[in-house]
């Protein structure tokens, strides 16, 4: 049986990237030992690690006033390292727009002044004017793909001061201009590689400020100066996501990921749309094309589609605890044939229980 996994996160990586880490896991380059068993300073992961970060910089089109980092601790890590090397002794303006940016804000008032605008409405998931005036801020704080809430902002708002985006589940899906960011950073697993890797795009001149009790490890000019190896870095996490990084680019780059993440996320939606039997009442405009959540008219048939989909060979469709119902993450790395193979279960299931 082929198995689809629509886990949010750690995600499915694309098959020919396992596959080809599988034939070189015992074995790197000749050199008798496993990529995760040398040194990180050794000539051979130095020419990984940077072959990565060239790749990135090419796929993203990331500008020289760029620094590219690749840290620990996930974008959790980050929701502490942005607030200590950024917001100085000013205020920080924290767009609201589901969970993550939520607690995102929630983690940053440990460091200083945080002001927060909620954008999320009862009449639709997102009134973009509540963001208001935006001057003055040390940086402005939003997440464009809201994973658990399925929620996205299409658009990068228009702010006055520096612009903070949690990307984490969707970097590298459509294509960006990220000159229009001081700083851009994902936890690796979603759309990425292994979990254990945050990658921090950040404008160089914003670097050099940290707040002096800043863990080290949390420091983004130290880990410019050291090459992102101040410590030993998580090596297979930032081995593989070159590999995802390679695969990308065989692809066809970014938009091509975002060609076919367009069709895969219409074409659920539109099935969605058809029924009345499966429900998704986020406003067309801000669906997002990362993680498509969809209901029945009852828990007990929504607990049950997710036993009979796992059943089917279709993983880790349940929904996140806060929000029910279903979520279809359905990042770069799941295939047209997911989709497909999704909706007709779903045809199937409302056959069988409407
Ligand atoms: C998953 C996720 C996080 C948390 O990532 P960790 O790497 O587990 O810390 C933060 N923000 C968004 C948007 C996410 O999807």
């Amino acid at each position: 049986m082929t198995v689809y996994n629509f886990c949010a996160g750690p995600a499915m990586l694309p098959a020919d990237v396992m596959r080809s880490a599988q034939q070189e896991f015992l074995n790197y380059q000749q050199l008798g030992v496993s990529v995760m068993e040398i040194s990180h300073r050794s000539a051979e992961y130095m020419a990984v690690a940077e072959e990565a970060e060239q790749n990135l910089r090419d796929l993203m089109v990331i500008p020289d006033e760029y620094a590219v980092l690749f840290m620990h601790g996930g974008a959790r890590g980050q929701f502490s390292a942005i607030p200590l090397n950024l917001l100085g002794q000013g205020e920080a303006l924290y767009l609201l727009n589901g969970q993550w940016s939520v607690a995102a804000a929630n983690e940053a008032d440990k460091f200083g002044a945080v002001v927060r605008r909620d954008l999320r409405t009862e009449q639709g998931p997102l009134d973009l004017s509540l963001i208001g005036d935006t001057a003055g801020f040390s940086y402005v704080h939003y997440c464009p793909n809201e994973t658990v809430d399925g929620v996205a902002m299409h658009d990068i708002p228009q702010v006055d001061s520096p612009l903070v985006a949690d990307m984490s589940s969707c970097i590298l899906g459509r294509e960006l201009d990220v000159s229009k960011f001081a700083l851009i950073y994902a936890g690796a697993q979603k759309n990425v590689g292994p979990a254990g890797l945050a990658i921090v795009i950040v404008r160089k001149d914003l670097l050099g400020q940290a707040d002096p009790k800043t863990p080290a490890i949390l420091d983004y000019a130290l880990a410019q100066k050291t090459d992102s190896m101040y410590n030993t870095p998580p090596t297979f996490a930032w081995y593989l996501s070159g590999e995802v990084f390679k695969w990308i680019k065989q692809q066809g780059g970014v938009a091509a990921m975002q060609q076919r993440n367009r069709t895969k996320a219409d074409a659920l939606y539109q099935f969605i749309d058809a029924s009345d039997f499966y429900r998704n009442e986020i406003a067309a405009d801000f669906r997002s094309e990362m993680n498509v959540t969809f209901q029945l008219h009852d828990d007990e048939l929504n607990k049950r589609f997710v036993r009979e989909a796992e059943a089917a060979g279709l993983k880790a469709l349940e929904g996140h605890r806060m929000v029910g119902g279903m979520r279809a993450s359905i990042y770069n790395a799941m295939p047209l044939e997911g989709i497909h193979a999704l909706i007709d279960f779903m045809e199937r299931f409302e056959k069988a229980h409407r």
